[in-house]
Order: C-alpha cells, then structure tokens, then sequence
C-alpha cells in the first residue's frame, strides 16, 4: 500500500487552535527550508516567497520539529480528542 492510499484511510477531528506553530522571521533567514521536502502531507508551501504553514492535515509525524535547524517550529501533539486517528476506510 503506497502513501496515497494509506492517507485515505485516516480521519481528522481538527483543533481550531493551531498545535503548531512557526516563526515567520526565522523561515526568513533558513538556507534550504527542509520543511518543504519532508512533511508527508505538504503542510509547508512556500508562496511568494514565504512559508505558509496550515496545520489541519497534519499527521504529528514530527519530522517538520526535527530538520528545522533554526528551531522556528514550536510543536506540540493535538489536545485530547483532536487530530488524527489511524486505520479508518
Ligand atoms: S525548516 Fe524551520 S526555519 Fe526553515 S523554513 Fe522550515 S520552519 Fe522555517
Ligand atoms: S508533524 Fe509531520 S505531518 Fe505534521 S506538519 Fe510536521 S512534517 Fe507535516
């Protein structure tokens, strides 16, 4: 089973509070911004130059806390209740 089909198969309950969030000034002055590249679910895009970042789809993965070298991320798992679960459909 690839990616693709694995990710039909969770279900969201979204936190309208952000478990997330980024420094924007840090982004700025980050040389290779690897958050573009590793987040499974493209939570970072850039756009006109700057990160946007939207934490909705996020799988709390963690990969995007460990490769940011500037430490711009502040990162925390969903409160109870909210996020993702696993193995639906
Ligand atoms: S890796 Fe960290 S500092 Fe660099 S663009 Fe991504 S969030 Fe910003
Ligand atoms: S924790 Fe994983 S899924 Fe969530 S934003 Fe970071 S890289 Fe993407």
């Amino acid at each position: 089973m690839d990616l693709e089909e694995k990710l039909t198969r969770v279900r969201f309950r979204v936190d309208l509070t952000p478990h997330i969030k980024i420094d924007k000034d840090l982004c700025r002055t980050c040389p290779d911004q690897p958050c573009l590249y590793v987040c499974p679910v493209k939570n970072y895009v850039l756009k006109q130059g700057e990160i946007v970042f939207s934490w909705q789809g996020c799988l709390e993965c963690g990969a995007c806390r460990i490769v940011c070298v500037n430490k711009a991320i502040e990162w925390s798992y969903p409160r109870g209740g909210y996020g993702v679960s696993w193995r639906y459909g």
